[in-house]
């Protein structure tokens, strides 16, 4: 459950607004889209992945305040590490060629089945 950035308190990942503050959470007019917004004096541009690798074009890039487009970099790299780390174990090489060439594994497997009737 994620916290309200002025309020601190929990709230539901659907709501609109804050129930406690009643600070707005979605973007105007998009119910659906989140409104990421700058806790403290960082502007959100600072730690967003779109000013990072500088394809953002809003205007208010780079002192962004409110922003549904943000994209937590920290996130992101956290995201790569554990990807590296689940992908790092024995079998994994092994796997992804199976699943790359299981046409041609099951292609093989069925002439070799009809090898075998033949005999
Ligand atoms: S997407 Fe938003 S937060 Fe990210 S760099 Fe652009 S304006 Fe800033
Ligand atoms: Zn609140």
């Amino acid at each position: 459950m994620p916290n309200c950035p002025r309020c601190n308190q929990f709230i539901d990942i659907q709501s609109l607004s804050c129930p406690y503050c009643r600070i707005p959470l979605k973007a105007y007019g998009h119910s659906g889209i989140p409104l990421h917004r700058a806790i403290g004096e960082a502007s959100l541009c600072e730690s967003c992945t779109y000013n990072a690798d500088d394809t953002c074009n809003f205007p208010q890039r780079p002192h962004a305040r409110e922003c549904t487009l943000y994209q937590d970099i920290s996130q992101i790299k956290l995201g790569a590490k554990q990807n590296r780390n689940t992908n790092s174990n024995f079998f994994s090489p092994a796997s992804t060629w199976v699943r790359r060439n299981q046409t041609w594994l099951l292609l093989l497997g069925l002439l070799f089945i009809s090898f075998l009737i033949a005999l």
